[in-house]
């Protein structure tokens, strides 16, 4: 059986690239570039809550880092470094090379260096730090939204849910269908490029992780605005519009987690360039509603379906639109 020191030497001692000193001393080394600020995010992943206990390590190394890199991608950071604590019930060094693979491989695509951790004996719970840096006050922030700002959204939405809601047994997908929502699932895409692009177009962000309805919630909140978006402009895959008259589809659309796509909003003035930037980053950009002013007794955000009627939440839900 290896020592947990032996663990961390054979599976997570890399080069650092970016960083004055890395794993192997009581503490990380870092120096943040001149005019860049430190951006700080963490994001924990627990057996039984955020994944299966039989959940494949390469795809659960990969997560791990994807769900925190995606929170840089919201603030229009570089991401630089990361730190990873782990708690393992047994040092299967089987799961332990593919869980590092999955994590390594993603961190070398994004020149992440991992510069520390801790790993210790207890049930699967999987912890990441992520630093990275951005230019002083360039930052993208949830409380920027104006009024009069168009929403956006990249990618399409929801499939990962739905993968999740077929698994649960909820619908029913055919096996291609599932296997294709569950490479989103498993394996979601950071948005770092697009993040990086819209410093300075975008005037707020955030990444959806808990479902585009409660994330763009956070915006509106943060800066005090209020929302109409379109259930007939926001973009989905082919396979999640087959589903759409089901309750399961709709609520995957519009509130369900695991996206990791950015939601943003900008100035009408920037149309143009966000579709420039779209077409650089090789992604859909969507545009999806309108930011107003809150008015007092009306909803802070509303949902309309294509015949004009706003929608309402339903138990378990969102039902009886389209
Ligand atoms: P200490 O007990 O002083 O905290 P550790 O034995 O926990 O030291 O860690 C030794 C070194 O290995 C440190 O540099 C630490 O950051 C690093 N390390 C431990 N676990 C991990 C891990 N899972 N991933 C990356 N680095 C790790
Ligand atoms: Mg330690």
């Amino acid at each position: 059986m290896p020592s947990e020191f032996e663990l961390i030497r054979r599976y997570f001692t890399h080069r650092a690239r970016h960083a004055v000193l890395g794993v192997g001393d009581d503490a990380a080394l870092v120096n943040v570039r001149r005019g860049c600020e430190l951006v700080v995010s963490t994001d924990m992943l627990l057996a039984g809550r955020h994944f299966l206990r039989d959940a494949d390590p390469a795809q659960l190394g990969h997560k791990a880092l994807a769900v925190n890199l995606s929170d840089l991608a919201a603030m229009g950071a570089f991401p630089r470094w990361a730190t990873l604590a782990l708690a393992l019930p047994r040092a299967d060094t089987r799961w332990l090379a593919a869980f590092s693979r999955g994590f390594m491989t993603l961190a070398r695509r994004f020149d992440v260096d991992l510069i520390g951790g801790d790993t210790t004996r207890g049930p699967l719970n999987i912890c990441v730090q992520i630093m990275g840096e951005v230019p002083r006050g360039t930052a993208l922030l949830r409380s920027g939204a104006r009024a009069g700002d168009d929403i956006w959204v990249s990618g399409v939405l929801g499939d990962a849910a739905l993968a999740l809601a077929a698994l649960k047994r909820r619908i029913r997908l055919r096996p291609a269908e599932l296997a294709r929502c569950a490479a989103k699932l498993h394996r979601p895409q950071p948005r770092i490029a697009l993040g990086l692009a819209l410093r300075g177009v975008a005037h707020s962000a955030i990444d959806i992780s808990d479902g585009l309805l409660a994330d763009l919630e956070h915006i509106l909140e943060r800066s005090a605005v209020a929302a109409e978006i379109e259930l007939v402009a926001l973009p989905a895959s082919s396979i999640l519009r087959r589903y759409l008259d089901r309750v399961a589809a709709c609520s995957a659309l519009l509130a369900g987690g695991d996206d990791y796509e950015l939601c943003f909003t900008a100035s009408r003035q920037a149309r143009e360039r966000i579709a420039r930037i779209g077409q650089r980053a090789r992604i859909a950009l969507t545009r999806i509603g309108r930011i107003h002013a809150p008015a007092r007794g009306t909803p802070r955000l509303v949902v309309r379906a294509a015949d004009g009627t706003a929608l309402r939440p339903v138990r378990g839900g969102y039902d009886h639109f389209l």
